[in-house]
């Protein structure tokens, strides 16, 4: 325990994610003793990302206009959108170049542990999106953890009256882990070898 400010900051850092109290004492003093050059450059990077990011009205992807880039370009095929739960899936799916739909970006994923349902994430957004019949397949890449399969599982089941193709990524993505993490040999494979989900 430190006094006043410092404890702010580790206090701060330590609600991170992947930042625990240690690395957060570690970072608190890291800037402590860094140039004040360098953390007035990381406190603009904070501010920038804070005013000039959003989030694209359509798919809910980082956006630095009212819609994402991809929901703007006119290339991309409308018939297909692809689910992801977070803004970095999409990175990660587009290196792979596999995919030329859309996205549909969730933010986050169905998890009764930290309270998290299908009303905190954009599945109406999503409802809404598919409503027109202009979407013919729905690919569900929700990550290939307890929480993706269940947010796959469930998002297939809802749409399944709507009567369109819902697929999954195919095995081969390391299970329990993150999207990002795959490689985009084995990511592209999973994504051309995907198959139609039945519930
Ligand atoms: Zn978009």
């Amino acid at each position: 325990m430190y006094e006043g400010a410092v404890q702010d900051l580790i206090d701060e850092l330590g609600r991170l994610p992947g930042v625990g109290p240690k690395s957060a004492q570690r970072i608190a003093f890291h800037l402590l003793a860094a140039d004040s050059t360098d953390v007035t450059r990381l406190i603009a990077a904070l501010h920038r990302v804070k005013d000039e990011v959003r989030f694209c009205r359509v798919c809910g992807n980082v956006a630095e206009a009212d819609e994402c880039r991809i929901c703007r370009d006119a290339r991309r095929d409308l018939t297909v959108i692809c689910v992801v739960e977070e803004p970095k899936d999409v990175v990660a799916v587009e290196r792979t170049g596999e995919f030329r739909g859309r996205y549909h970006v969730l933010g986050g994923a169905i998890s009764p542990i930290e309270g998290i349902g299908p009303d905190d994430l954009r599945v109406r957004e999503l409802l809404t999106r598919l409503r027109d019949g202009t979407v013919t397949e729905l690919i569900l890449a929700t990550d290939p953890n307890l929480e993706g399969e269940a947010t796959a599982t469930y998002l297939a089941r809802l749409v399944k009256p709507m009567g369109l193709r819902v697929t999954r990524l195919a095995s081969g993505l390391p299970v329990g882990g993150d999207l990002e993490y795959a490689d985009e040999v084995t990511l592209g494979r999973a994504f051309s070898g995907r198959r139609s989900l039945d519930v």
